[in-house]
């Protein structure tokens, strides 16, 4: 019976629902032995360190991931990253496909003059300093402002809102890395602007998102009415209104309605900002923000500018992927056709794909198209290319399914007695220490 060996490189939703629709494509006669490779110790992508920590049960997606790690033809090998660890050339004869399932981590910039001043960040930064990546422990994360300015109108952009506008006591039961958790206790940040380029009926928020704002304990969410208003009478006049924009004009109709608690925190939305400049002398002190309007469905630049001050700029508007030695990228993304990349026997899935759009479920039917794509491309015979272990180099610790395990358990073992959910271990060799 035909037994195909598919590496997975990425443990992220990608290659979860990569290896599960794998697995529930096998038959008698197709057998699919799983290796997927991810460069850190710890597994789950975005799950673990993208989704806010105030969001626990959208986590709960990890439970299906183990489960599809449980297979006995599923192997992990953890802590080995694929471009610098081992090279994709040396990945590729040994499987009968690979697929790239590493996602899209790195912010893009707003191109705007003083970018690069200590206090203005991206999103791609400061969530995973927040929610315990290794390699953004070390953020500089400025909170002795009080106010602090978010650039972009998705939920990535609503969820560094929220983390910097809430009452820290709200993380305290949370799995929020401990260095951020004690730097949100300290901070003096009260006031969290959101500014988005276009109108609310353009936003990329989604309106369950939206919705929990009003019944947040401790803060006070701000729009304007007559910018709701405003935003529902252009909808209206430029035709149907599509289901999701209605969904968040209702929500937005509901924020500007409630009645605000007099809060000493706040979170304000600003639309038809675009920022233009970031000032400061050696640290971010200012934003200046070109305002827009709407002019026969076209934002327009009207010429005015209101400036912002602050500490802590905070950008989300997008990311694109980081370069991997021996893949070729095109738009942010790995180059593909539907996930193909033509000419190998490599496949992409996820974000690494698609770019970042999509909830974690798109990634599942995702995953189920492009297997499907790569069950048609096998050759009738497996290729039986030799064991990828032998050219892993022996000074890198691989972190197996069993070693991830012991993590998952020992930082689940730490939450207990505190009431958190778990508490993430940050240091790559003590997670390392673990594993043993
Ligand atoms: C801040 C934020 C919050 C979000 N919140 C939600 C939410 O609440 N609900 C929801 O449904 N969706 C949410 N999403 C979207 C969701 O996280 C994504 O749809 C999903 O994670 C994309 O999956 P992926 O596997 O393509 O990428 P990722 O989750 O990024 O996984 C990629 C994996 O590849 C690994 N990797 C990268 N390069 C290499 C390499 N060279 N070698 C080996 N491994 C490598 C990475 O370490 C990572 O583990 C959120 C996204 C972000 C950014």
């Amino acid at each position: 019976m035909p037994h195909y060996k598919i590496a997975i490189v990425g443990a992220g939703p990608a290659g979860y629902f990569t290896a599960q629709a794998l697995q529930s494509a096998q038959s008698e006669d197709l057998i699919f032995s799983i290796d997927m490779f991810e460069r850190l110790p710890t597994m789950w992508g975005l799950v673990r360190s993208g989704v806010a920590p105030d969001h626990p049960k959208i986590k709960s997606v990890s439970k299906v991931f183990e489960k599809i790690a449980s297979d006995p033809n599923f192997r992990l090998f953890g802590n080995v990253e694929v471009g610098k660890d081992i090279d994709i050339e040396e990945i590729c004869p040994r499987y009968d496909a690979v697929v790239m399932c590493t996602g899209s981590s790195i912010g893009r910039k707003l191109g705007i003059p003083g970018e690069e001043l200590p206090g203005s960040l991206s999103a791609a930064e400061f969530v995973p300093w927040y929610n315990g990546h290794p390699d953004y422990v070390n953020v500089k994360v400025p909170l002795d402002g009080d106010t602090a300015v978010i650039i972009g109108a998705g939920n990535v952009a609503m969820d560094c809102a929220r983390i910097l506008a809430l009452n820290p006591t709200e993380l305290d039961s949370t799995d929020t890395a401990l260095h951020a958790l004690a730097a949100l206790h300290a901070s003096n940040i009260r006031k969290v602007y959101i500014a988005g380029r276009r109108g609310p009926e353009h936003a990329a928020f989604t309106s369950p998102e939206l919705r929990e704002l009003p019944k947040l304990e401790h803060t006070d969410v701000v729009i304007d009415a007559t910018e709701v208003h405003d935003a529902h009478e252009r909808a209206l006049a430029a035709g149907e209104i599509e289901k999701h924009t209605a969904a968040n004009l209702e929500a937005w109709r509901l924020i500007a309605e409630h009645p605000r608690a007099g809060h000493e925190r706040s979170m304000e939305f600003h639309f038809l900002s675009a920022p233009k400049e970031i000032r400061g002398n050696g640290r971010v002190e200012e934003v200046i923000f070109g305002i827009n309007e709407i002019r026969a469905g076209k934002v327009v630049d009207t010429g005015e500018t209101r400036s912002i001050k602050t500490n802590l700029v905070i950008s989300a508007i997008g990311y694109h992927s980081d370069y991997i030695k021996g893949v070729s990228f095109r738009d942010g993304k790995v180059e593909n056709d539907n996930g193909r990349v033509l000419g190998t026997n490599i496949y992409t899935v996820g974000w690494a794909k698609r770019g970042p759009s999509g909830v974690i479920g798109t990634n599942k039917s995702d995953a189920a198209d492009v297997v499907k794509l790569l069950i048609e491309d096998l050759d009738p015979e497996p290729k039986n290319g030799g064991d990828i272990t032998v050219v892993i180099p022996l000074s890198i610790p691989i972190i197996d399914q069993t070693g991830w395990t012991k993590i998952n358990e020992a930082e689940i073992a730490a939450g207990v007695v505190v009431g958190k959910p778990r508490i993430k271990e940050v240091v790559i060799p003590e997670l390392i220490s673990l594993a043993e």
